[in-house]
Formats: C-alpha cells, structure tokens, sequence
C-alpha cells in the first residue's frame, strides 16, 4: 500500500499542457500564477476550474498532491470582493497541520492584492488572539470544525456575508468523525453560497454529505492520474541495540542516492557517524559544533551527491532544501508528529518517489499512532529480517566533490571550472556535477570514476589563467 502525504512546499503536482490563461481569472491572479512558478493546470485543476469559476457547486476527487488547493482557492480569490469587510470564505479542513498548509497556499496566490486577510483557526491554541483577529477583519477563514464551532458559539465568526463553503479532505474529515461537527458549521452558512468539496477518496459519507449540503453538484474525479509527490512511509520494528545497524540493512536494501537520517540528540548523531562509517558508508554530519565553513562542505557534498547519508538532529537541519533526496530515515521516531511529516516532507518531491522509513521500538508505537491520525493513514508495518539476505555490494555515491582552493575573491565562476574539466581536460559535460564557488573555494563535482584523473589534470592545467590546488574531499 502506498501512504502519500500532503506536501509542505514544494511545487510537486504534475502539469496538463494547459495553461492558466484560458481560465477568466483577474490578471493579478495570473501574473501571481507565474511568479509561482505554476504555468500549467494540473489535471484536478483542469477539471475543476473552469466549473468552479462557473459557479457550480463541485465535488471534485483527486490524491493528494495533485493541486487541489490551488482548485478551490483560485476560485474563492476570484470572487473575492476585498473591499468588504467580512468572510466571504469558510474552509473546513481535518486537522492544524493541514489548515495551515492550505492558509499558506492560498496566502501564496492572494499576493497581488495586499489587503485580503486569510485567519486559520484551529485548536491547540488559545481563542482569545484568535478573536482578536477576527474583529480586525479577516475576508478567509481555515479551520478545523471543532474551533470554528467555538467561534460561532461566541459570536466571533459571523458567516452572513459569505459566499463560498469549502469542504477540503472531506474524506480525512468524516474519518475523524466531523460529520455531526462540519453539518452544523454548513448550517450555519447563508443559503445562497458555492459549496466546493475536494476529497482524496470518495467514500459512502461523503455522498451522504453532498446531498445535504450541495447543490446540483458538478462531478469531476480523476482516480488514476500520476501522482505529484509521492512519499512512500514504512514503519519498522527494531529493538533498542539493533537501531544504529538497521539504518545500514536499509540503506543496503533501498540503495537511495541520498538520504537524511534525523536522529533525536547529537549523541545519537554521533554513534550513528561512527558506526555507518565502520560498515563503509559515506556519510556525514551536521552538527552545531561545526563552523560555518566546514557546514558549507558537508552540504555541498551532499546536495552534489558525493555523499550517500546526511546525519542530523531536527535542529541541524533547519533550512536545509535538498532538491534530490530520495529518502529520510527516522533513526527515532520522533515524539511531535508535526515534526514527523516536515521530515518526511523533504523527500518525494519533484515527481520523485520517495522512502520514508522510520524505526520504531515497541515503546515508540503510540508515537507512530498519533503520526497515523494525523496524516489519516494507516502505518504501513515490516520486518528487518525480510531485507537482510539482499544485495550486500557497497552504496557508493556517483559523484565525488572536488575542492579547488580558489573561489570568488579570485573571480572564478563555475563556467570556469567546467571550461577548465571539459576544455584542455577532455572531460564531457556529463562527468561534471554540480558546481559551487565560495568565498575561498569552488567545489566542483565530478563523475567517480574520473575523479583521480581530474584531480591530476585540473592540477597540472589552469584554471582562469591559474595554477591552482586542488583535492578530493574523501573520507
Ligand atoms: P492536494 O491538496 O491535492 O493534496 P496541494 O494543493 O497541497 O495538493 O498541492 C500539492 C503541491 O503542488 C503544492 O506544493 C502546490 O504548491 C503545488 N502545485 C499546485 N498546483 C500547481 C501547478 N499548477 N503547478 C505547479 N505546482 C502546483
Ligand atoms: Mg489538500
């Protein structure tokens, strides 16, 4: 079975060939839409769009990560009157995690106007700065059921000015059991308004839902379309003095190019360096300890893919955006589920499948619980004992990083590394990777197989016109 979860930020769902200028949307959407990066529809938003800007009520379905935000908050934007003062737009969505994703989008395409307020509200937090905001003025509203219910016992949240009801994850939501929560919420809504539902799946409650609340709802469904980010999540159960060697069986097994493996403390960190590197890894760390300089290096290596495992506490990876990176590894289970899928989230991205595969002590299993709720999925669970008797050749990264000591100070520019390795050098294109200069130093890497080779000829030629150092960064 395959868990996807909703992306955190990247632009992953996979494009139509059509574009966004065929939709009657206001040219500040649009130009929004290419500053974003999203030139074309995805194939919900195809579908979707174009009844939904119609004024349809809509029952759209499509997995996650094909866009579906983007589908309904194109259309509330599109009728957004900003000059009114009231919510024009109530969005349920199952749990904080997921409201604040879809705050964050729609907060995203509203950019060209600078004065529509977008509030989540949702639990976990107090109400009072919540009703703060809602007295200055908010023209969006996200939340989770249970809080939005609190707001209008209170009279905070009033709906009589809004236009369109949005029902997103509508499967997620009568999961956790909102029915009784979400028909009162809609109860609440003027009757003349737009319902929009958008579900992963389509289960029996949702139809059950849309009689109730829809009006000659349009359909649109697309079941087997590719899937945007694609994050495959499995549990494994180890004891406590297997951990560290496990992460070894499953890089063995999986062979991903790159991988992050988060542990919960530096100590674990370092034990984990220490024993992946005893079975032949190329691994590093990321530790505060290290200097900004020596930070940069492990980076390059790893984003350059000369290095085949990146190991690091939640903390050391802070910021860390690592296009290509084909799994993560919970060495931990992490105790905040929160944190759990901004982990998980940095994998899968682009198209790219992804693994992300936790190990999990009994004591861990009620974490892994509140990880399953909260992505409305159920824990996919295998044993280590299946993989042990594959493949046993080394990982080997396919690049390696090469340092030439010389960087912007002495005006080198990457197309003076690769003009210097596929110039006089005779190397091709293909056998140079990523090429970063800094301060002091350019970091160019190179195809494995050639690295000796290009070590000997960048030191023998120029580079700029230069005798230059240069070294391979090995460990
Ligand atoms: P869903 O709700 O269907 O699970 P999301 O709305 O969260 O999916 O979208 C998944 C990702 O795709 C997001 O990162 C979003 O920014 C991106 N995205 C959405 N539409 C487009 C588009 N037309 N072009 C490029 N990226 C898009
Ligand atoms: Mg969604």
């Amino acid at each position: 079975m395959t868990n996807t979860i909703p992306p955190s930020s990247p632009p992953a769902a996979s494009a139509t060939g059509r574009s966004f200028n065929e939709l009657p949307l206001p040219p500040g959407i649009q130009a929004t839409l290419q500053q974003l990066g999203y030139l074309n529809m995805t194939p919900i938003q195809a579908a979707s769009l174009p009844l939904a800007l119609a004024g349809h009520d809509l029952i759209a379905q499509a997995k996650t990560g094909s866009g579906k935000t983007a589908a309904f908050a194109l259309a509330l934007l599109t009728r957004l009157n900003p000059r009114r003062f009231a919510v024009q737009a109530l969005v349920l969505c199952p749990t904080r995690e997921l409201a604040e994703q879809v705050t964050q989008e729609i907060r995203r395409l509203a950019r060209f106007e600078d004065n529509i307020k977008i509030l989540a509200l949702c639990g976990g937090t107090t109400m009072r700065p919540q009703m703060t905001s809602l007295e200055h003025g908010a023209h969006i509203v996200v939340g989770t059921p249970g809080r939005i219910i609190d707001h209008l016992d209170r009279e905070s949240l009033k709906l009589d000015a809004l236009n369109t009801l949005v029902f997103d994850e509508a499967d997620c939501m009568l999961d956790m059991g909102f029915y009784d929560d979400i028909t009162f919420v809609a109860k609440r809504c003027p009757a003349e308004r737009q319902t929009l539902l958008f579900s992963a799946t389509y289960p029996e409650g949702i139809a059950r839902l849309a009689r109730q609340f829809l009006r000659n709802p349009q359909e649109v469904k697309l079941l087997e379309q590719h899937e945007g980010s694609k994050i495959r999540q499995r549990f494994y159960e180890v004891k406590h003095e297997e951990r560290l060697h496990a992460v070894g069986i499953l890089l063995k097994h999986y062979r991903p190019v790159s991988t992050l493996a988060f542990c919960n403390t530096k100590q674990q960190c370092r034990d984990l360096l220490e024993v992946l590197h005893a079975e032949g890894f190329h691994a590093l760390t990321l530790n505060g300890d290290l200097e900004q300089r020596e930070r940069d290096q492990v980076l390059i290596q790893f984003a350059n893919r000369s290095c085949s495992v990146l190991v690091a506490t939640d903390v050391a990876a802070r910021g860390l955006d690592i296009a290509q990176l084909e799994a993560v590894i919970n060495v931990d289970v992490t105790p905040d589920p929160e944190i759990h899928i901004h982990r998980i989230g940095r994998t899968g991205r682009a198209d790219e499948d992804g693994w992300a595969l936790s190990l999990c002590s009994t004591a861990d299993k009620r974490r892994v619980a509140s990880i399953a709720q909260m992505m409305c999925s159920e824990p996919e669970w295998h044993g280590l004992n299946a993989l042990q008797n594959g493949d046993d050749a080394p990982l080997v990264p396919p690049m390696v990083t090469l340092q030439i000591l010389g960087g912007r100070k002495e005006k080198i520019r990457p197309g003076d590394v690769l003009g210097a390795l596929t110039g006089e050098a005779g190397f091709t294109r293909e056998q140079v990777g990523k090429i970063t200069v800094t301060e002091q130093s350019a970091y160019v890497a190179v195809a494995r197989d050639i690295a000796v080779e290009a070590v000997r000829k960048l030191s023998a030629g120029k580079v700029k016109g230069k005798t230059v150092k240069v070294r391979a960064l090995e460990d």
